[in-house]
């Protein structure tokens, strides 16, 4: 067993406070060794009082006076690069990825090369650099274990599996979203009030938006290539609207493996941290530690519906496989020209049904290329938020 020493990235978002929950039920195998937020500085001053890291980061300058009010014996990392700093601190053993968007990405590479496992929230850096992921793990002894619930779920029941000839396909599974029966004149006139109100989970503000669009299930198909090394036709999606059954594995002979909880990320997060402390984390079956969820009592719930996903009203899941076939740094300019739709949706800027549109407009006038640095998925990322942001100028 390793020494249990935390990093969480995006402390202050819902992942990162689910996360320290976890930790508080865990105390004796978990000590929180560094801690970043990006805005909600009070919350993050709360948590280093409450958890007492070595280090801190905050993204953008923090305010005079933050430092000052640090508990002792908590430094604030102010060098040119924090977030580096940290996810590669000395004595940290495993690092929670769970800051939102491209953003994330560098620090999952960073951390990667400094062989610390990773207990991966962000999935957009899968999705934006998989192969540079991917290729990082290669050359280190850190593992990866997916947080986001679907993922998570098939990651676990993948271990029924001895050789990868023996995965018919992996399903995905999605709530639907608050919009799963609204019809397309409602789309045309949906408000980000009605867009974050996601019916099962509580979760940031893009990834609710990107749930209510199903691009969080295209980013899904995306990173769930890259993680589980498979090809496109083997992954698939079912509209799941109890949002119980997260994932699910089809296995040569027919049976089909389900991970089922409530829907609580609590749940994902306790197993990573598990999985990743365990004394041999590659053959850890078990490893499960104490999450505070609820407990299911399928007697209750009696019902689990399934529905293949409608892409009429739905085209954001077509994107995915778009991106996937085109390959090189499509899936970044997805990505980018997404997190900018959402930001301009929630501004008011642009209907809902644009936030697709200006994705799948922006990948059509980009010329995907492959890469082999994260500097050229930068230049990528730059390129399709300008873009976006011309196909927003024009409504
Ligand atoms: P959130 O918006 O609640 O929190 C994001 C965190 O990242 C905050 O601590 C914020 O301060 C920090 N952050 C934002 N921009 C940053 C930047 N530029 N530099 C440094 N830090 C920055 O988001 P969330 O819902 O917790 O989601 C986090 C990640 O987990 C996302 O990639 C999301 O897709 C994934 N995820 C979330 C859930 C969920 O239930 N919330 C489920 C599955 C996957
Ligand atoms: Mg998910």
């Amino acid at each position: 067993m390793n020494s249990g020493n935390l990093v969480i990235l995006g402390s202050t978002g819902s992942i990162g406070q689910s996360t320290l929950e976890v930790v508080r039920q865990n105390s004796d195998r978990f000590r929180v060794v560094g801690l970043s937020g990006n805005r909600n500085l009070d919350l993050l001053l709360q948590q280093a009082r409450e958890f007492r890291p070595t280090f801190v980061a905050v993204g953008e300058i923090p305010p005079a006076g933050f430092e000052a009010q640090l508990p002792q014996g908590t430094i604030l990392l102010d060098g040119e690069n924090p977030l580096d700093e940290l996810c590669q601190m000395p004595g940290a053993d495993i690092v929670v990825a769970a800051i939102v968007g491209f953003a994330g990405l560098r620090s999952v590479l960073m951390a990667i090369h400094a062989e610390k496992h990773v207990a991966l929230a962000n999935k957009e850096s899968l999705v934006a650099g998989g192969k540079l992921v991917r290729e990082a793990l290669k050359k280190s002894r850190s593992l990866i274990v997916p947080v986001d619930s679907e993922h998570n779920s098939i990651f676990q029941c993948l271990q029924a599996a001895s050789s990868a000839d023996q995965i018919e396909k992996i399903i995905l599974t999605a709530s639907g979203g608050p919009f799963r029966l609204a019809t397309a004149e409602q789309l045309k006139q949906a408000t980000p009030e009605e867009a974050l109100k996601h019916p099962r989970w509580s979760m940031g503000q893009k990834i609710s938006i990107d749930s209510a669009t199903m691009m969080n299930k295209a980013l899904e198909v995306i990173e769930a290539h890259w993680l589980f090394d498979l090809p496109l036709e083997k992954i698939s999606v079912l509209i799941h609207p109890q949002s119980l059954v997260h994932g699910l594995v089809e296995f040569s002979d027919g049976a089909l493996l389900a991970a089922i909880a409530d829907s609580d990320m609590k749940v994902p997060i306790s197993h990573a941290l598990g999985y990743l402390n365990a004394a041999d984390p590659k053959h850890a079956r078990g490893g499960r530690i104490a999450s505070g969820a609820k407990k299911l009592d399928l007697a209750v719930i009696q019902k689990l519906e399934f529905y293949p996903p409608d892409l009429q009203r739905f085209p954001a899941l077509e994107l995915a496989g778009t991106a996937i076939r085109v390959g090189g740094t499509a899936p970044c300019i997805l990505n980018a020209a997404n997190e900018r739709a959402v930001e301009a949706f929630l501004a008011r800027r642009i209907s809902f049904p644009m936030i697709t549109h200006v994705v799948s407009s922006v990948l059509e006038r980009s010329a995907a290329k492959d890469y082999d640095s994260l500097s050229e998925l930068v230049e990528a990322d730059s390129w399709a938020r300008t873009e976006a942001e011309t196909v927003i100028g024009k409504q």
